[in-house]
């Protein structure tokens, strides 16, 4: 098609549709022609390639090489089970691979999941309409109206523009912003033609009407076939820690297999029996799942996080913001409600009231309405300078209208104050706002010859390029009286937390050039202030009052002015002290980068008026002084602050797409209330983490002590390789999820962050496994095993065959041992510090499970044949059970003492358990 080359008339007829762009029941038709607008190849998991990534990394090859030294070992000297051995491995290969696999399966799922909630909205103009919906419902023919920080949905063919700029590096490659256009190419080939934009791509600024002519694959970005995969991954810090430690591990456990091997060979085993050994040990020790568990914690954790609407495009991110130290956010939308309504208008020294429909004065009489037609100029210029619009086929308040809630509160006040609305003659320009110079202007065809620009913005960015100012339907020399009455107002309206524009118009000569904005924003003519209040999020408070007993400093970065942040930052809390800085953009310009941070390391700072370059700096500086910083953006502008931060959060709703894609997470909200739920919940995804590892690594100790216990007092040995896999691969696995999947606990909130360099093996958890529960796990499954022995004649020097009974119930008692006290440490594991009684035993379901599971393998292996063939176990006797017991409440009472001490000697944090806490 060679669409660039029509006209727009023609581009439109050619789509079968015109200026009123398509009926919604032909788009409907059309979609279901066309398929909807998605890309289905970013959506495909390689779910192969993933199974064999499992049976070929780094522990299975060398698992592989056992297998394979085990099978030469049965070459040349059959019949000795080494046959039986190798295929042991295998199976354990296989198990593992299966669970990895299984893990990350349900990980990238729940990624894809999580990346299908971000909502992609476009507006399109239906029937004459503007409305928004879901990008995937747009079709050939369907016009489009893209405005700064859009990503544009799919290909289509520019029909009007205003400043239209877009950057193609997506399809391209190349970043730099390219002007479009609406008039037709007269040469060249599609990709290259000024007058087309293509799905996923951005627009830098401006605004435009596009007609679409290409959507989901058959667009260009569709077309190109490396999409294999719309995840990211890159592996989070925490991921690749516990990669290098599983590495670690393997390779200690190498190193005591080989020196256990000499030992065995010492004490005069034979080389095979050896060579099994340092196996076994190899296999015990190694904590196979833990990289697929912590994988799938972190991916749980977001799916949690999505629930309570905050969205993480990266398992990285969920780690990160349980570090947070620092959340920078805007004002507007995430601390107040973005529901703006003007309340108060002020024209040269005159304030009326705005409530509920009705105008008042301040004395509470009401308006003349000739008094207010003569005004009709300041409202021409809040609903002429505008983007907003009304749906005509609905009308209930506020529900009715599209675009940016400033100018839809604008329209409304309009709409109340003057019912016939003003006249306001068509737009043949605009500069469209932007939040650097924080005003925006239109231009309007006269009524009487000539044109209007029409001017709103911050009353700081509009004042001073004032010249004169309407009076009782003139314009007169704006004096310094004036422009001092005006500034007292502004403050009295700011001092009580109302956002204010000020509006101002200036006629312009027919032949004016409207490409300049600095010619046309000059020797403007002041209207009056509009004044809005956009109450405060009611959860906010108690969001920020969390913030702060977390240890974490939430600092406002506005673009508002600042009697206004500092209202509504006192209003939530934010700020107490009555001296804290409120500092503004202009002000931080003039200040060394030493200044700043000593500002910056107070208690309580505000910043207001700010530009995005200049909160781009707070935040670079706010990382060089080693705070772990989370920042909200919005808009385009605020992409480079997003992607400089440690934690880019963007706005779901108010967001643009471009700071949506540079974000980390996305809230659907908009709520500062949510980032903080959001940072418990990243908090107990760490906590989790470091619960099942503690569990799974307790459990290591009492498998290696029965073979060292072998080696040096001559010993049978009580626990055999098969049942140490039948601990790691299954008993243990169940469990450990369900503690992965623990709610976070009341105290989440009150901890200083975690230190972003503090290691997930940090001393004190391998202390707690590897020298507190480890060995009361050994000393219970060796006194358990050796007692059955001794009770049933054996003594010290007596040799058993394997075979014999006793020894195969021997080694099922203490591995029975080792399943029942595993079965207590999963409670211990819950938390550091809280008993175990105060948690309530079934308050989390998932654990109440894997431990139901668990005994029931532990019940299959005791008492079955199928049990006793694999495993190599027999039935004892029911009382031994009570031994079991015993132990087990041996392992409880100490670790119940421990834990009493440590809260004793910190009481502080010893708070109680509660389920569920957020
Ligand atoms: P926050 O940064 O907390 O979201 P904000 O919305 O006030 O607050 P910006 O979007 O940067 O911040 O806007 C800066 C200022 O520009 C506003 O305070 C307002 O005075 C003015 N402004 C906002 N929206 C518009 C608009 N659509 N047209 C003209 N001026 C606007």
């Amino acid at each position: 098609m060679q669409i660039h080359r029509l006209s727009v008339e023609e581009a439109l007829k050619a789509l079968g549709t015109g200026d009123q762009g398509l009926s919604e029941a032909e788009a409907a038709s059309r979609l279901r022609e066309f398929g909807s607008n998605e890309l289905h190849a970013a959506e495909r998991i390689p779910v192969l390639a993933m199974l064999g990534r499992q049976c070929t990394h780094f522990l299975a090859l060398l698992l592989w090489a056992a297998a394979a030294l085990a099978f030469v070992a049965d070459w040349m000297k059959p019949g000795e089970g080494m046959d039986l051995l190798a295929w042991a491995i295998i199976g354990v290969i296989g198990v593992n691979a299966l669970f990895s696999f299984v893990q990350e399966y349900k990980a990238e799922r729940a990624i894809i999941a999580l990346r299908r909630l971000l909502p992609m909205r476009v507006k399109v103009v239906r029937t004459g309409q503007i409305s928004e919906v879901s990008a995937s419902d747009l079709a050939p023919g369907d016009l489009t109206i893209l405005a700064e920080g859009d990503r544009v949905p799919a290909d289509g063919r520019v029909i009007a523009a205003v400043q239209f700029r877009v950057d193609n590096a997506p399809l391209t490659g190349e970043s730099i912003p390219k002007s479009r256009i609406s008039e037709a190419a007269i040469e060249g080939p599609l990709v290259e033609s000024a007058n087309i934009v293509f799905a996923g791509t951005t627009v830098l600024s401006g605004t435009a009407r596009v007609v679409i002519f290409a959507t989901g694959m058959n667009t260009e970005f569709g077309k190109i076939a490396h999409l294999t995969s719309g995840i990211e991954a890159e592996m989070s810090p925490l991921q690749q820690e516990i990669r290098k430690v599983t590495r670690l591990i393997a390779a200690i456990s190498m190193g005591i297999g080989v020196a256990f091997f000499g030992l065995g060979i010492l004490s005069g085993r034979s080389f095979w029996e050896n060579f099994v050994f340092a196996v076994g040990l190899l296999v015990a020790n190694v904590p196979e799942g833990l990289l697929p568990t912590v994988t799938l914690a972190l991916a749980v954790g977001g799916q949690r996080m999505a629930k309570r609407k905050a969205l993480m495009k990266n398992l990285a991110a969920v780690e990160t913001l349980g570090c947070a130290t620092v959340i920078c956010t805007d004002k507007t939308g995430t601390l107040t409600e973005n529901r703006m309504a003007v309340t108060r208008i002020y024209i040269h020294g005159r304030e009326i009231r705005v409530s509920g429909g009705s105008v008042t004065t301040e004395a509470g009489e009401s308006v003349a309405p000739e008094l207010l037609r003569q005004w009709a100029p300041l409202f021409a210029i809040a609903v002429g300078c505008n983007n907003a619009s009304r749906r005509h086929d609905e009308d209930g308040p506020g529900a009715a209208f599209v675009g940016d809630p400033t100018e839809i509160a604008l329209l409304q006040c309009a709409g109340a104050v003057l019912p016939d609305g003003p006249d306001v003659s068509p737009r043949i320009g605009e500069f469209p706002f932007d939040a650097d110079r924080k005003r925006m202007t239109t231009i309007h065809a006269a009524a009487s010859a000539g044109r209007v620009a029409y001017v709103k913005g911050a009353p700081e960015a509009v004042l001073p390029i004032c010249g004169s100012i309407f009076v009782d339907g003139r314009a007169l020399p704006l004096r310094e009286v004036d422009r001092a009455a005006i500034v007292d107002r502004l403050n009295a309206f700011t001092g009580s937390a109302l956002r204010v524009l000020a509006l101002a118009y200036r006629e312009l000569p027919e032949a004016a050039k409207l490409s300049s904005m600095e010619e046309t924003e000059r020797d403007l003519t002041f209207a009056g202030l509009m004044a809005m209040f956009d109450p405060p999020r009611p959860e906010v408070a108690e969001a920020v009052a969390r913030c702060k007993r977390a240890g974490i400093k939430p600092i406002m970065i506005t673009g508002d002015n600042s009697r206004t942040a500092l209202a509504i930052a006192r209003t939530v809390g934010m700020v107490r002290n009555e001296k804290a800085p409120v500092l503004e953009g202009a002000q931080i310009e003039r200040m060394r980068d030493e200044e700043l941070k000593g500002a910056l390391a107070g208690s309580e700072i505000l910043f207001a008026r700010m530009t995005p370059m200049q909160k781009m700096r707070v935040v670079t500086l706010l990382k060089e002084m080693g705070e772990v910083v989370a920042v909200t953006g919005d808009g385009v502008n605020d992409a480079p602050a997003l992607k400089k931060a440690d934690i880019g959060i963007a706005m779901g709703i108010a967001g643009t797409d471009v700071a949506k894609e540079a974000a980390d997470i996305v809230l659907l909200d908009d709520n500062f209330a949510t980032i903080v739920n959001a940072v418990e919940e990243g908090r107990a995804v760490y906590e989790n983490i470091r619960k099942f590892v503690t569990y799974i690594l307790a459990s290591n100790i009492p498998e290696i002590v029965p073979y060292l216990a072998s080696v040096v007092f001559r010993i049978p040995l009580l626990l055999t390789i098969v049942q140490i896999l039948a601990v790691d691969l299954g008993t243990d696995m169940l469990p450990a999820l369900g503690l992965g999947a623990e709610p976070p606990d009341a105290t989440t909130m009150d901890r200083p962050p975690r230190s972003r360099d503090e290691r997930l093996l940090n001393t004190r958890l391998l202390a707690r496994s590897y020298l507190f529960l480890g060995p009361i796990e050994a000393a219970a499954a060796m006194t358990a095993g050796l007692w059955y022995l001794g009770y049933n004649g054996w003594e010290w020097g007596i040799d058993l065959s394997a075979t014999s009974p006793l020894y195969r119930q021997a080694t099922t008692v203490t591995f029975a041992a080792i399943v029942v006290c595993q079965v207590v440490n999963v409670y211990a594991c819950r938390s550091q510090r809280v008993s175990v009684l105060s948690m309530g035993l079934f308050t989390n379901r998932l654990i109440v499970w894997g431990i139901a599971v668990e005994l029931m393998i532990l019940g299959v292996i005791v008492y079955s044949r199928m049990g006793h063939r694999i495993f190599g176990t027999d039935a004892f006797p029911g009382e031994f059970w009570w031994l079991l017991i015993g132990c087990a409440a041996l392992l409880l009472l100490v670790e119940e003492a421990r834990k009493g001490i440590v809260r004793r000697l910190d009481p502080v944090k010893g708070l109680r358990y509660q389920e569920g806490t957020v």
